[in-house]
């Protein structure tokens, strides 16, 4: 019977409703909603199971409403939510349904709210009340929730009252209601404890269950990545590589200059890759989609706008580069893979300060999203031998050879050289487009720098204690202290104890006042007063270490948020080096500039 319904006024509902709806913008009833509809407005209790996002709140809601008397001002609707924000989003939920009916009233109740604010909202009467287990119990207890004229009883996310313990609650409440009403118990999934309280307080109802595979986000197997923009690419690249089932993948970004840019630098690395964008004119991203699905591009970067509604069925990959602003973009974004029943995967890139926006998504979706364990350098070498032998032996098994076969007897003889090692060149040639090792760039691997753990740190010197790193820090964000850049590095033999010495003698700055030291290739940086004064700074630009003159100068952003040696956004790899710390480094940082005066030196030696 539920097949056959395509538009919402297929059902039999009141026009304020349908109203309603079509200006929302719903098309048709969600296959939840088709099957539960029909059976509510009959008066059957149902049992009705389906994931998250499948439209359950109108699927009880629509049909609820549909039987309200406004005339009365008694609650005729109860629904039980597990928190406070369901029961809210539920209540606005029914609000927006009800916008075509005049006098309506839904009110939610929950637990945190001022008891005599919901007295008197209770006193003024509502059609519906949403509320959480506990609260609910308390108002029938005090009397201030009069349950006598109630019709319907929604049980909404039953699963999740069960988990959160409020299984008992639930079953007090059920107890303490007009046992004539119709019950409805929406769930997504159904544990046995749910199923008894179902037996035991629903009649004859109808089971309704909507497999998981029409869900489109159940199909999708979500990870994230915690990764600092700096490494975003490589990482997006890495992932391509290594992920097995990969056909074509959409990635998201958020500026229409992302898309361009991002596009740009897959095409260099050697893949199928194009933009789509909201400034391309719609012929032209429709040539890219249709590019997408006859495999001629197997990525598309885009913008959330430009990819909404794509729907290509090899897309296996959706990659959120840049983190989505908000839930129902994710969910948008995602659903862009595991279409048409496939398995698809989405990976969530997460730049350490954006921990809270993961948090968030998976609080709404209610999914758990995995860590994304990157491969290493090593592992990705490994996986490119294998497939390089593969390809070897298929060569072996397939083609005819002699002609080969004799090229290499005739140098084998010529040459005096082994099979092996004439093997071995060949190697080396084939694989020069695409190389089989992975080049060691000094750097560390991305794959522990996206392990989603904080990275392990060098020991800590004894003697800086918290505190006093903390003041330190502040002096510096508070611009006390401010990084300088010196053109000498590694490659002079410079140590930090020469750089001390030549800022500490030539220009009378006591050692206290030098801060963190990092040594590069051919620069260092310095941490120093930030306000410094000219005559000082002359003096260090002519100073030298190691015969090279200092040429101090503030260093850029680049160079002053290099540390430890780490490449900074865009620099070149250097190799990871520990950081100096001095000896005896500001052990009297809490005099530092209390008197206010600023950076003082002492008088530079003549
Ligand atoms: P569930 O309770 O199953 O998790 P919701 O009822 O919260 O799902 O609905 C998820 C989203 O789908 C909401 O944004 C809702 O407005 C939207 N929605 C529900 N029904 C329809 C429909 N028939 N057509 C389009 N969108 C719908
Ligand atoms: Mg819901």
């Amino acid at each position: 019977m539920t097949a056959s319904i395509e538009r919402f006024d297929q059902l039999d509902l009141q026009a304020p409703i349908l109203e309603a709806l079509a200006e929302i913008g719903y098309e048709t009833p969600s296959p939840i909603q088709a099957a539960c509809i029909p059976h509510l407005l009959a008066g059957h209790d149902i049992l009705g199971e389906a994931q998250t996002g499948t439209g359950k709140t109108a699927a009880f809601a629509l049909p609820a409403l549909d039987r309200v008397d406004i005339g009365k001002r008694s609650p005729q609707v109860l629904v039980l939510a597990p928190t406070r924000e369901l029961a809210i989003q539920v209540a606005e939920a029914f609000q927006r349904y009800a916008s075509k009916m005049p006098g309506f009233h839904v009110l939610p109740i929950y637990g945190g709210q001022s008891m005599v604010v919901q007295l008197r909202q209770l006193q003024r009467g509502a059609h519906v009340v949403v509320g959480t287990p506990g609260r609910v119990m308390d108002h029938i207890e005090r009397k201030s929730l009069n349950l006598d004229g109630l019709t319907t009883l929604v049980l909404d996310e039953a699963d999740e009252m069960l988990r959160m313990g409020f299984i008992d609650d639930v079953e007090w409440i059920l107890e303490h209601i007009p046992a004539e009403r119709q019950t409805a118990l929406f769930s997504a999934t159904m544990p046995d404890a749910i199923r008894r309280v179902a037996h035991r307080y629903l009649r004859e109802p109808k089971e309704v269950k909507i497999k998981a595979a029409t869900a489109t986000v159940s199909t999708i197997r979500q990870r994230f990545l915690q990764i600092a923009g700096a490494h975003k690419l490589d990482a997006l690249t890495r992932i391509l590589e290594v992920e097995d089932d990969f056909d074509a993948a959409i990635v998201f970004v958020r500026t229409k200059t992302a898309t361009v840019e991002l596009a740009e630098k897959l095409e260099a690395r050697g893949y199928a890759a194009a933009c789509l964008n909201g400034d391309m004119t719609q012929q032209l991203r429709e040539r890219v989609i249709e590019q997408l699905k006859n495999k001629t591009l197997d990525i598309v970067v885009a913008t959330d706008v430009a990819a909404r509604g794509i729907d290509v069925p090899r897309v296996s990959h959706v990659i959120n580069y840049d983190i989505p602003y908000d839930t129902e973009a994710y969910v948008h974004r995602i659903g862009r893979t595991g279409r048409a029943g496939r398995a698809g995967n989405a990976i969530l890139f997460v730049a350490p300060r954006e921990n809270h926006l993961l948090r968030q998504i998976e609080r709404a979706t209610r999914q758990p999203i995995e860590l994304l364990k990157l491969p290493s350098r090593e592992a990705v070498a490994d996986k490119r031998v294998a497939a390089f032998q593969q390809q070897v032996s298929e060569v072996l098994e397939s083609e005819d050879l002699s002609f080969f076969l004799d090229v290499i007897a005739g140098m084998e003889e010529k040459h005096d050289v082994s099979i092996h090692e004439i093997a071995a060149a060949l190697a080396f040639l084939a694989q020069k487009d695409r190389p089989l090792q992975m080049p060691d760039t000094g750097r560390p691997d991305i794959a522990q720098l996206a392990s989603g753990k904080p990275e392990p740190r060098a020991p800590r010197e004894p003697r800086e204690n918290r505190g006093q790193i903390l003041e330190r820090r502040r002096d510096f964000a508070e611009g006390k202290l401010a990084r300088y850049r010196i053109d000498v590095g590694r490659e002079h033999m410079a140590s930090p104890k020469d750089i001390v010495g030549a800022i500490a003698n030539e220009a009378g700055i006591e050692s206290r006042f030098i801060g963190q030291i990092n040594l590069f290739e051919d620069y260092s940086t310095v941490e120093l007063p930030a306000d410094l004064p000219n005559d000082v700074i002359q003096i260090l630009r002519r100073a030298r270490v190691r015969q090279q003159p200092l040429n101090i100068r503030l260093a850029s952003p680049e160079e002053a948020s290099r540390e430890r040696g780490r490449p900074g956004p865009g620099g070149r790899g250097a190799p990871p080096k520990k950081p100096f710390r001095k000896e005896g480094f500001n052990r009297d940082a809490g005099n530092f500039n209390r008197d206010g005066g600023g950076f003082k030196p002492r008088k530079p030696k003549p």
